[in-house]
């Protein structure tokens, strides 16, 4: 086989097949610690850092339209300060604050000892698709009034940039991470989901939010029906608001399906990324971007 035609053959597979394996990696990893008696954080970590190496390998080697993350762009250190900022101080904060506020809530409701509406006897996978279920339906709903009400004013900043890549998954203003952590994970800790089970919902939607970022050229096909892809996720980048308030799923893409905001064209992506224009919003500072929402009259 010549050097072109295996060249070609190694883009398709990367194209297609990347994304899929590792979701089933990740499934399967998360699964497996009860068996091999791992600790689900760590193992959540360690496919947490290998989807970011992996992506970002793959962004250098297939970028989308050929526009790398490296070529006049200089986002680079606001999206990687609001990375820190999300990871050390943001996360910590609300893994700290939720099972004291979960504990608060029991106390006062006289909730009995170990006390679960979640069904957690049936199989490890029809729960993990069920915690999404819960999860993602709160949070579709956060994530759309986030576009509509004053919610935007925290939720631009996510959008504030002209171009993708996964660590603009991690541009997020730190109350925008709080409500979105409070309509979806806390429902799932409120409702007595099983250790694993979370944890592997945690693992799931941190590799699918790099994914879903990335600049690159996956193909997903039919799974664009059921995972919220970076195909689906670049319109909801666009610049233009028929394109943007769309997609709003973060792991799944079914509740934009069951609310008719799913939005695709096949084989073509937005013409520019970023805000929608005619806004004076302070693109280019992220502590300007921290206190926008006091100030900045969209
Ligand atoms: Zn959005």
């Amino acid at each position: 086989m010549s050097n072109f035609r295996l060249n070609n053959l190694a883009v398709f597979l990367v194209q297609w097949l990347t994304f899929p394996l590792f979701i089933v990696a990740t499934v399967y990893a998360m699964y497996s610690v009860q068996f091999y008696d791992l600790s689900p954080v760590a193992m959540q970590t360690t496919m947490f850092v290998s989807a970011i190496a992996i992506v970002e390998l793959v962004e250098l080697w297939l970028p989308h339209k050929g526009k790398s993350r490296r070529n006049n762009h200089s986002d680079g250190p606001l999206n990687f300060t609001s990375f820190v900022v999300l990871m050390a101080v943001v996360d910590p904060v609300l893994k700290i604050l939720s099972p004291l506020i979960l504990s608060i809530l029991v106390v006062l409701f006289g909730l009995p000892q170990g006390f679960t509406l979640f069904p957690d006897d049936w199989h490890f996978i029809v729960q993990l698709v069920l915690a999404a279920l819960v999860a993602e339906l709160g949070q579709y709903w956060m994530h759309r009034l986030g576009h509509v009400t004053w919610l935007w004013r925290f939720h631009a900043l996510h959008h504030s940039s002209s171009r993708m890549n996964w660590l603009t998954g991690f541009r997020v203003h730190p109350f925008n991470m709080v409500y979105h952590h409070f309509a979806g994970i806390f429902i799932l800790m409120l409702i007595g989901i099983n250790e694993t089970v979370l944890f592997a919902y945690l693992a799931l939607s941190g590799v699918i939010n790099i994914f879903q970022h990335a600049n690159v050229r996956f193909k997903h096909g039919v799974l664009n029906y059921v995972f919220s892809t970076n195909e689906l996720h670049r319109w909801h980048h666009s610049t233009q608001p028929r394109e943007a308030n769309t997609n709003y799923g973060s792991l799944l893409i079914l509740w934009d399906l069951v609310f008719g905001s799913y939005y695709n064209k096949r084989h073509q992506s937005p013409a520019n990324l970023g805000l929608f224009s005619g806004t004076n919003y302070p693109v280019n500072s992220y502590w300007r971007q921290l206190i926008a929402p006091l100030f900045w009259k969209n």
